[in-house]
């Protein structure tokens, strides 16, 4: 084994780890603070005391991450597909 693949190798092997990381960090915090109202919820009139709940998070000052939403959207298109079949094999069965 030359020193480059070795190289390459430990390349993948730290890419790989990063991944799994990540995925843990999405799994044990979905959310961050909201890029738009950077995590408070709500904007603060000039005037008066009055308030104004932010529209890209609903004034939950959170929004989910990219990694998490990613996952959300693959459990949704399999649990559709899953779906799907169910309802040919029932359609099979009449
Ligand atoms: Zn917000």
């Amino acid at each position: 084994m030359n020193p480059l693949t070795n190289l390459t190798f430990l390349f993948f092997l730290f890419l790989t780890f990063v991944a799994l990381g990540y995925t843990w960090s999405c799994a044990v915090f979905p959310y961050k603070a909201c890029r738009s109202c950077r995590g408070v919820g709500f904007f603060r009139s000039p005037v008066f005391r009055a308030i104004r709940l932010c529209r890209r998070c609903d004034g939950s000052g959170r929004t989910l991450r990219a990694g998490r939403r990613a996952y959300n959207s693959l459990l949704r298109a399999r649990r559709s597909f899953r779906d799907a079949q169910e309802r040919n094999r029932r359609n099979d069965d009449h």
